[in-house]
């Protein structure tokens, strides 16, 4: 039976790495695989999927308006063998339970990769309801610059100085966000001690 699988973590945890390397693996064997990332905005239409690393694929995208049943339905054939989804904190409750119905009615295995909480330390809707509904949860873990594990997402100004408040979704990289610990996180230190 298939399963509805969770990889949540950090950031810069090699989410995007170990998804790309799980659809080649699927299309090694000659099956194949339907990709999604989220759509940030109006300039693109079918993005990719980059990993720090330097792989990368093309990807379909979802937004609030997708129906991704009717969309996966649409798009699957015979050879379809996993759906993968990146930037899953990003789905809407009604696309995890739409990705529940493609496990559990088509039968088809989905992967959903996504950072469990937000800059403030609060849940990600997709996020929230993919820990509820997943069959299987999968942490991928990275490191704080303590070397503890890094569970928090910070955002950093100019300064780089922690930042408390502001909209939920601020699209960036290393520019931006750092993975911490829970206490780092707490105490507002994004780096270590210079050397
Ligand atoms: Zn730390």
């Amino acid at each position: 039976m298939a399963k509805l699988y969770f990889y949540y973590s950090a950031m810069n945890a090699g989410k995007s790495t170990r998804l790309l390397q799980s659809s080649f693996n699927y299309r090694e064997r000659g099956m194949d695989t339907i990709l999604y990332t989220f759509k940030f905005d109006d300039r693109f239409g079918d993005l990719k999927i980059a990993s720090r690393i330097g792989l990368e694929s093309g990807a379909n995208t979802f937004d609030s308006g997708l129906n991704l049943f009717s969309d996966i339905l649409s798009r699957r054939t015979a050879k379809t063998a996993c759906i993968f989804i990146d930037e899953a904190q990003f789905l809407t409750k009604s696309h995890v339970h739409e990705l529940c119905r493609v496990v559990d009615e088509l039968d088809i295995p989905v992967l959903a990769f996504g950072l469990r909480s937000d800059f403030l330390g609060e849940p990600f809707e997709g996020s929230m309801y993919l820990l509820i509904l997943a069959d299987e949860l999968i942490e991928v873990k990275t490191v704080c610059h303590c070397g503890k594990k890094a569970i928090m997402n910070a955002r950093f100004d100019s300064n780089r100085k922690i930042m408390r408040s502001g909209e939920q979704i601020d699209i960036g990289g290393n520019e931006k966000y750092i993975s911490l610990c829970r206490k780092h996180f707490r105490d507002g230190v994004i780096e270590g001690p210079a050397d």
